[in-house]
């Protein structure tokens, strides 16, 4: 890997054929994988996510909104991609560029059926979203039969799949929740495809489901975070490799004194002689004040400066008085050690919120080697 000369997100495709390979070798060989690649392929680069995931034959992807959808379909993605949250304002531009809703209440599923039929669709692809338990989106369990009759007084539209989506797959200790919301999908799918007369494809487990519950696979899983590297657990990230690598430099040494301050509101204030660095990163980047006032670190030659006073817009400032370094020296914020789960950590929260926070402005640096 080259030493970063600034801010960089490194992004390594071989980890993410490891990882990749590692959900597969979970799954039996027919069952079908689907990589989310919303929110910039969780915060990389969703085009290059993408396209590399295609070359790997993924089954399919999906993403939240119209608009990253419509992105993967201009860098030249032909895979299926289903939208999980469309909204019906974009339905006809869906439609010109093959994507594929989710559908999951009454009012969506009738905006989507009028669009498709003033568009003169047969057999639109859609996706009907069942609620079992996470109570965000989906119809319910006892509105199968209205999802059924409309689906079938059209020829607009066809149900590729029923999914549904885990609440708490990560916690063991939530498994009898999890394991109700398995058998009342179960339940949902067989007496959907009964009612319709064909089978859809039956898809309900995230990244925890995957490792969590092997019942849960059915004929598709959606794997978003393991992809990137990271499971809910000690035990599920033993076996993952994270695929993005933050790194800046030093830009500016300091010797501080007693009784100086450093940073906004001088919220650092320095009771004996320490040593600072100033790192051109800060809160536009995607590195919250949440992380500034001896809450986060960074890592420089292997060892833990902790970022000292306020996060700034652009800066940080690091405490290196027991670390031996110099102006443009590397500085490592997570990758591999610590990891992003490890620095999200310190600020109270989750490895997918920091890597997804990391804003356009951070460099991609793509490493296929
Ligand atoms: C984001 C998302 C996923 C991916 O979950 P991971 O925990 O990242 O594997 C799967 N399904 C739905 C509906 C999602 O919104």
């Amino acid at each position: 890997m080259p030493k970063a000369r600034e801010t960089v997100l490194e992004i390594d495709l071989k980890a993410l054929k490891h990882n990749y390979e590692y959900i597969k070798s979970k799954l039996k060989s027919n069952t079908k994988i689907l990589a989310v690649v919303k929110a910039f392929a969780y915060g990389s680069d969703a085009n290059e996510i993408a396209n590399y995931l295609q070359n790997l034959e993924v089954d399919y992807f999906a993403v939240a909104y119209l608009s990253e959808g419509v992105a993967l379909r201009d860098a030249g993605i032909k895979t299926p991609i289903l939208v999980l949250h469309p909204q019906a304002i974009n339905f006809k531009t869906l439609i010109e560029r093959c994507l594929e809703p989710s559908l999951y209440n009454a009012k969506i599923l009738n905006e989507f059926i009028t669009i498709a039929s003033k568009e003169k669709q047969s057999n639109y692809p859609v996706h009907i979203k069942f609620n079992t338990g996470l109570n965000r989106l989906g119809f319910g369990e006892n509105e199968v039969d209205y999802v059924v009759s409309k689906a079938s007084e059209t020829s607009a539209i066809k149900v590729k799949s029923i999914f549904s989506h885990l609440a708490a797959s990560e916690d063991l200790t939530e498994k009898a929740f999890t394991e109700r919301q398995i058998k009342t999908f179960k339940s949902i799918s067989e007496k959907f495809s009964n009612a319709i007369g064909y089978k859809p494809i039956l898809h309900l487990a995230n990244t925890s489901g995957i490792l969590n519950y092997p019942e849960a696979h059915l004929d598709m899983v959606r794997t978003g975070i393991g992809l990137y590297g990271y499971g809910n657990s000690e035990k599920e990230n033993e076996h993952l490799i994270p695929i993005a690598t933050l790194k800046s430099v030093i830009s500016q040494i300091h010797i501080i004194k007693k009784g100086e301050t450093v940073g906004y509101n001088r919220a650092y204030k320095s009771d004996g002689l320490i040593k600072t660095a100033t790192i051109p990163i800060g809160h536009a980047d995607g590195i919250g004040r949440q992380y500034g006032n001896k809450k986060g670190f960074v890592t420089i030659n292997g060892k833990k400066a902790l970022i000292i006073g306020n996060v700034c817009m652009d800066m940080i400032m690091i405490d290196i008085t027991d670390i031996d370094c110099h102006e443009g020296d590397e500085v490592i914020i997570f990758g591999n050690h610590p990891n992003a789960s490890q620095f999200a950590r310190t600020a109270n929260t989750i490895s997918y919120e920091i890597i997804t926070a990391i804003s356009q402005r951070v460099k991609r640096l793509i490493i296929d080697n």
